[in-house]
C-alpha cells in the first residue's frame, strides 16, 4: 500500500498547580495535565496516530511510563522519535489533523505556535499540521475541567 491512515487518542487528568503543556506550548492556567512525561495530550495523540498508521504499536509500548528516561521529557522529543521509527520502516509522514477537547483556557491564540512546534518536531511543513479545538459544552469530565482529551489522524506515504 502506498498510503496509510492512522488514528490516535489520549486523555490526561488536570490537577491544580501543574504545568499545562499543549503542542509544546506552556499555557498560563491554574491547573495542568498530569502524567509521566510533560503530559502533552495533543502530541501524545499525534504520536499514536503516526505509530498506528505504520502498525508499530502504541506510545505506551515505545515509551513506557516505567522508564526513567521519559520522566518529565518534552513530548516533542517522543514525536521526533516516532517519525524516526516511521522512516526506518520506509514511510514518510504526510499530514496530521488533530482535535483538542477542553473547557479552558482558550486555545485559539496558541494554535500557530503549536503547529510550529509540531511541524518542526515531525519534520513536516506547518501547512501539513492542522490543530482544532472545541469545548465539551460543560458536560462530563472534560466539562468539569477534570481532564483534557485529544484526537488525531495522520496520513503516511511510502518513500
Ligand atoms: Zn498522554
Amino acid at each position: 500500500m502506498k498510503i496509510k491512515v492512522g488514528f490516535g487518542f489520549d486523555v490526561h487528568q488536570l490537577k491544580e498547580g501543574h504545568p499545562f503543556v499543549l503542542g509544546g506550548v506552556q499555557l498560563a492556567h491554574h491547573s495542568g495535565a498530569f502524567g509521566h512525561s510533560d503530559a502533552d495530550v495533543l502530541v501524545h495523540a499525534i504520536c499514536d496516530a503516526i505509530l498506528g498508521a505504520a502498525n508499530l504499536g502504541d506510545i505506551g509500548h515505545h515509551f513506557p511510563n516505567t522508564d526513567e528516561r521519559w520522566r518529565g521529557i518534552s513530548s516533542l522529543v517522543l514525536l521526533t522519535e516516532c517519525v524516526r521509527l516511521l522512516d526506518e520502516e520506509g514511510w514518510a509522514l504526510g499530514n496530521v489533523d488533530a482535535m483538542l477537547c477542553l473547557e479552558a483556557p482558550k486555545i485559539k491564540p496558541h494554535i500557530p505556535a503549536m503547529k510550529q512546534h509540531i511541524a518542526e518536531a515531525a519534520g513536516v511543513s506547518v501547512a501539513d499540521v492542522s490543530i482544532k479545538a472545541t469545548t465539551n459544552e460543560t458536560m462530563g469530565f472534560v466539562g468539569r475541567q477534570e481532564g483534557v482529551v485529544a484526537y488525531a489522524v495522520c496520513l503516511i506515504e511510502r518513500k
